[in-house]
């Protein structure tokens, strides 16, 4: 019989986040490599048609990046100094980092048992100066939007959408991007469930708000680069307004438009690993299970994320990481809670205190998800988390 070793040995490595590359995605890179225009052009616009078809959205405008996308819409839409965005204490800094550069304050309503923003937190933190709400579909389950809309109109206020987590997810059959939001971010960085490397896309119903984006996306210039070689007067342009550097190239683009056309098989793997990971993990006492889509909406298991229910385990949350991470699979945490990162200290209007998003931090880890995992993988996943828990149990319940 071989002993048991002091310090498990990992088998296999399972990394948090493999990108999803296929030939497809290749080739089409390749080809923008090869015909001389890298930057916004044909691609591009077939992303944006092809992004806008799949979600119903009027426009989409192709960005370098979710964080871009959203601080163009902010700034599109007038936010600025004196105004408040509320929005949630749970999300990466991206976020509360768009609305600070307009100018305006992030104001933080705790989190719900989904994870996401509680409308009626939203609703009791509603001043005068209160001009939007940004919720963020944490992991890819959709906020309460019929409760956001509701009050957004209620209020008068605009609802810009945190969707970095959310390409190909519906709330309630609604596909997220073509909803009632005046704008809806997208993020295609290398870990999301469709990546361009970097690289994102806003989806609005507005044709001004779009035309507004489009001319602050290129320093405010009237036209994009790409027409304005194809027109006669070719070199001429007016910049009719201070603006931005947020467009993708064709590179970027090529990629997302052979991704988008596997999103919807992509997401299915990724729903068929979390449930892999649910049925596997349900029994166990120590852990709880992430929230899951509700009526006719569609989750996109960007995260699975497991709570340690910590009273009847010997160690804690960094614990349990680091044992996990011995054992080969590597795990994550999403997020450190806005109100703990000391860049913000000072900017954020903190009324309501968050008490939930602080909780539920200390006890939550990601697990590894994403569509290019293989079958073994998942099981090491599995068995490690498995092992983890049991070894670690606290004795003589
Ligand atoms: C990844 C992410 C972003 C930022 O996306 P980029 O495309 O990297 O700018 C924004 N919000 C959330 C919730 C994210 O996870």
């Amino acid at each position: 019989m071989i002993p048991l070793a002091e310090t498990p040995v990992a088998t296999r490595t399972v990394r948090f986040a493999l990108p999803d590359i296929d030939e497809d995605d290749i080739a089409a890179v390749a080809e923008v490599l090869r015909g001389g225009w890298l930057s916004s052009g044909p691609r591009c616009a077939e992303l944006e048609e092809k992004f806008a078809a799949y979600t119903g959205a009027k426009h989409a405008l192709a960005v370098n990046s979710c964080t871009a996308g959203l601080h163009l819409a902010l700034a599109a839409l007038g936010l600025g100094a004196g105004d408040e965005v509320i929005t949630t204490p749970l999300t990466f800094c991206a976020t509360v980092n768009a609305i600070l550069h307009t100018g305006a304050t992030p104001v933080l309503a705790d989190i719900g048992p989904d994870f996401n923003i509680d409308p009626e937190r939203v609703r009791a933190l509603c001043t005068p100066r209160t001009r939007a709400i940004l919720p963020v579909h944490m992991a890819g389950l959709s906020c309460d939007m019929d409760a956001i809309w509701s009050l957004a109109r209620e209020r008068g206020l605009f609802v810009v959408e945190d969707a970095a987590h959310a390409a190909g997810t519906t709330y309630q059959g609604i596909p997220t991007g073509g909803g009632a939001s005046d704008a809806v971010a997208f993020s295609f960085y290398a870990t999301k469930n469709l990546t361009t490397g970097e690289g994102g896309l806003v989806a609005t119903s507005s044709a001004s708000l779009y035309e507004r984006m489009r001319m602050l996306c290129l320093h405010g210039i009237d036209r994009h680069a790409w027409n304005r070689y194809t027109s006669p007067r070719n070199w001429h342009y007016d910049v009719s307004e201070c603006g931005f550097k947020y467009n993708l190239s064709d590179i970027n683009a090529a990629l997302g438009v052979t991704q988008l056309a596997r999103l919807d098989r992509m997401n299915r793997r990724r729903a068929h690993i979390a449930a892999q990971y649910s049925q596997a993990l349900r029994d166990l006492p120590e852990l709880q299970l992430p929230p899951t889509a509700t009526g006719d909406s569609v989750h996109a298991w960007h995260l699975y994320i497991l709570r340690l229910n910590t009273r009847l385990l010997a160690i804690d949350r960094a614990g349990f990481v680091a044992e996990l991470q011995r054992l080969g699979t590597h795990c994550s945490v999403h997020f450190i809670p806005i109100p703990l990162h000391s860049a913000y200290r000072g900017f954020l209007e903190m009324p309501d205190p968050c008490m939930r998003a602080l909780a539920e931090y200390e006890r939550m880890f990601s697990l590894p998800l994403c569509s290019a995992m293989s079958n073994e993988d998942v099981e090491h996943v599995i068995e490690s988390v498995r092992k983890v828990a049991v070894r670690h149990r606290k004795c003589a319940r």
